[in-house]
């Protein structure tokens, strides 16, 4: 959209019945809607600044950010951070600058910065830079009249700076873990679905049960394995053959602990 090239349009009709679990979150969201419909009877309300979403990988960050501007009903920014450095001086300050005067013009829209901490991990190899570009954004963030709505992801809370997660910046932090058993045979049948998967006769809470420490993405990839697998059999999806997946699969969290064990 810009002539940095750092920030993206994206279309994304997602809404909340596509994210298995994340309640928190959609509550909030579903009680700031009508501040972006701006009717009169909603003048009174303040434009929420925006959320920060920190947590665990493939567990919905992204899902939830890009399905924030379906649930708002306002079109999709992503700005990429990283992409902002540039080693001619001023010119990363000039490009964040000029992202977020595009993204103020195009308000109302939702603003996703994903994996903020990458941007601001000194990308640009010098420390000075970040901190202007860091000051610059809370600068920006905190005088904010335009009804942008940021929504930041991060997958390392340590690595951010904690400018960023004081109180007052972002209104609200929110935490994305794994999933517990029920949010996991949501999140199986949203995908079954997705796949015009009827799910009649399988067994979701087995299947649930079996994949303790599995994140969303995972959970997503063992449906697409199983229908793989189903077509090659040449029969229907069964609980066997997604419990066949869920045994050759070794998800992320237990392959993390095992290194930590070792
Ligand atoms: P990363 O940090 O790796 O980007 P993330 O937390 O942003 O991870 P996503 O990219 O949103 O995770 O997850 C990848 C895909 O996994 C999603 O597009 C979606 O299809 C599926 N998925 C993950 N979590 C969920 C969930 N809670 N509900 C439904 N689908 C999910």
């Amino acid at each position: 959209l810009n002539r940095g090239g750092t920030l993206h349009f994206e279309y994304d009709t997602r809404q909340f019945a596509d994210i298995g679990g994340l309640d928190k979150l959609k509550r909030w969201l579903a009680q700031r809607k009508p501040a972006f419909a701006h009717t009169t009877q909603t003048a009174h309300l303040d434009t929420p600044k925006g959320v920060l979403l920190i947590g665990v990988q493939g567990c919905g960050k992204s899902l939830a950010a890009r399905a924030t501007a379906g649930i708002l009903g306002i079109p999709l920014l992503r700005l990429d951070f990283a992409a902002l450095y540039n080693k001619y001086h001023g010119e990363t300050e000039r490009n964040l600058r000029e992202s977020l005067q595009t993204a103020d013009v195009m308000a109302p829209c939702v603003l996703w910065i994903d994996e903020i901490e990458k941007g601001l991990a000194g990308s640009g190899g010098e420390t000075g830079t970040t901190q202007r570009v860091l000051s610059s954004f809370l600068a920006w963030l905190a005088d904010k009249q335009s009804r942008v709505f940021v929504v930041a992801t991060a997958n390392d809370i340590s690595a951010l700076p904690p400018e960023l997660v004081r109180k007052g910046r972002f209104d609200e932090i929110f935490f994305v873990d794994l999933p517990d058993h029920e949010v996991r045979q949501t999140i199986l049948a949203i995908h079954l679905k997705k796949r015009e998967q009827p799910g009649a006769g399988i067994d979701l809470d087995a299947v649930a049960a079996a994949t303790e420490g599995f994140s969303g993405a995972e959970l997503e990839q063992i449906v697409v394995s199983a229908l793989y697998a189903a077509h090659a059999q040449n029969s229907a999806l069964t609980t066997p053959i997604l419990l066949a997946e869920v045994a050759a699969t070794r998800p992320l969290s237990v392959v993390m602990q095992e290194k930590l064990l070792a």
